[in-house]
C-alpha cells in the first residue's frame, strides 16, 4: 500500500501487540483498518513507542489523501478521542489515518 500523505513511499507493515499497522517510515505517519484504533489505544504507550515517535510535517494535516487501501478520498474529521486531534478517515473501508505525531497526542490524553 502507498502512503497517502508521500508521492511514492509503500507501507511497512508492523505488528504491535495483535494489531498489524501499516507505518510510513518517511512522514512517521500510520494506516489502521477498521477498529484497530480503539484497540491499538488499549496497549500501553511502551508497546507503540516506534509509531509515536513520528514527528509529522507542515502540511501533513491539510493534505487530503487518497485511502491506501481502497483509494478514497480521506475525510478530516476530529478524533473522538482527542478533540485536538484532527484524523484522515476513509468513509469507505473506515480505516484511518494519523499522520506523525498524531498517535503520540492520543495517547497523551
Ligand atoms: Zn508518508
Ligand atoms: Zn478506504
Amino acid at each position: 500500500m502507498k502512503c497517502p500523505k508521500c508521492d511514492d513511499e509503500s507501507l511497512t507493515r508492523e505488528t504491535v501487540g495483535d494489531i498489524e499497522v501499516d507505518h510510513c517510515h518517511a512522514c512517521g505517519g500510520v494506516w489502521l483498518d477498521q477498529n484497530e484504533l480503539p484497540r491499538l489505544l488499549e496497549l500501553k504507550p511502551g508497546d507503540v513507542r516506534e509509531l509515536r515517535r513520528g514527528r509529522g510535517r507542515a502540511g501533513d494535516n491539510t493534505h487530503r489523501g487518497k485511502c491506501p487501501r481502497c483509494g478514497t478520498e480521506l475525510m478530516r474529521v476530529i478524533s473522538a478521542q482527542n478533540r485536538q486531534v484532527t484524523v484522515d478517515k476513509c468513509t469507505e473501508c473506515r480505516g484511518v489515518w494519523l499522520d506523525g505525531g498524531e498517535l503520540n497526542a492520543l495517547f497523551a490524553e
